[in-house]
């Protein structure tokens, strides 16, 4: 097996709010070489570093928009979300757990901060990511994977090095519980210090690293720190990452699509065509409805 190895490490940009209760760093697809193709099927990363949220007797969050042409995968690191959507559905994502949301042919949405953490307020620690879905499913059936975090299948490492939580696709014989359309792996591995895990994917996997605490060192000579992404480069399968300190690392990959991407704002489609009509069928009503 042949050492993959990091092709750059990105600093978190400028944070921006996503309505009033996200304060996210865009990792993908904004700058650093990348476009939605380089990480595809991971189309857009937003990460909510940790942030203090005063109280706030209303809960703070994004009002109602609509997805098409993809899946969106909320992970809570820290606070809680609650979401509804136009088929009636809605939850809250609490510490640890993961959101699987197949928009697919549409779904109207709206997430906040939950009501009652809203109250206290406090650390809030979250990713959002947008996986692209293959043409032949872009217009499937909506539908949502609530994983809680007693759900996760966790791998423990030899040595006491930690532990690796798989949320979609395997490390070594653990497997993960969501089902995804393409293949895609996404680990939460959560090393003490000086603890090291070895991952290995297909050469051809787009895969990257986002560090959510501590720091770590790739392959013995790239350091990581907090709040930074590694996007590892297309030329070996295995890289090796060691925790200089007690780190939490959102670990992405999966086959590339090898498909057009036509995007606009919450849509994802193949074409500009698909996009008119996506511009169209909300404007008509189609999405459904979903009180703000
Ligand atoms: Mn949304």
């Amino acid at each position: 097996m042949k050492t993959r190895t990091v092709e750059l490490v990105a600093a978190p940009r400028e944070p921006h709010f996503v309505g009033d209760g996200f304060r996210v760093h865009n990792f993908i697809p904004s700058g650093y070489r990348m476009d939605m193709q380089r990480m595809n099927p991971f189309i857009l990363l937003d990460y909510n570093a940790t942030y203090k949220f005063p109280p706030s007797p209303t809960p703070k969050g994004v009002g109602v928009h609509p997805h098409r042409g993809f899946e969106t995968v909320t992970i809570a690191y820290k606070g809680r979300v609650a979401h509804h959507d136009s088929s009636g559905g809605g939850g809250v994502i609490g510490e640890g757990d993961v959101q699987w949301m197949t928009a697919a042919s549409g779904v109207l949405h709206k997430e906040y901060h939950e009501e009652e953490w809203s109250k206290t307020g406090g650390d809030f620690q979250m990713v959002q990511l947008w996986v692209n879905l293959p043409k032949k499913d872009k217009m499937s059936a909506p539908k949502y994977q609530a994983i809680k975090n007693s759900d996760i299948a966790r791998h423990q490492l030899a040595n006491n090095a930690g532990h690796i939580e798989v949320i979609a696709g395997a490390f070594e014989d653990t497997k993960g519980v969501a089902a995804t359309f393409t293949p895609i792996h996404m680990f939460n591995a959560k090393l003490n210090k000086g603890g090291k895990a070895t991952f290995s994917f297909p050469v051809h996997y787009n895969t990257a690293l986002l560090v959510l605490e501590g720091d770590i060192m790739i392959n013995g000579e790239e350091e990581v720190p907090t709040d930074h992404m590694a996007l590892m480069a297309n030329d070996g399968e295995t890289f090796k990452i060691e925790a200089s300190d007690t780190a939490v690392v959102l670990v992405l990959s999966g086959a590339p699509l090898n498909e057009p991407i036509a995007a606009h704002g919450p849509f994802v489609m193949n074409t500009r065509e698909e996009l008119k009509e996506a511009f169209e069928d909300f404007n008509n009503g189609k999405f459904g409805y979903l009180e703000d």
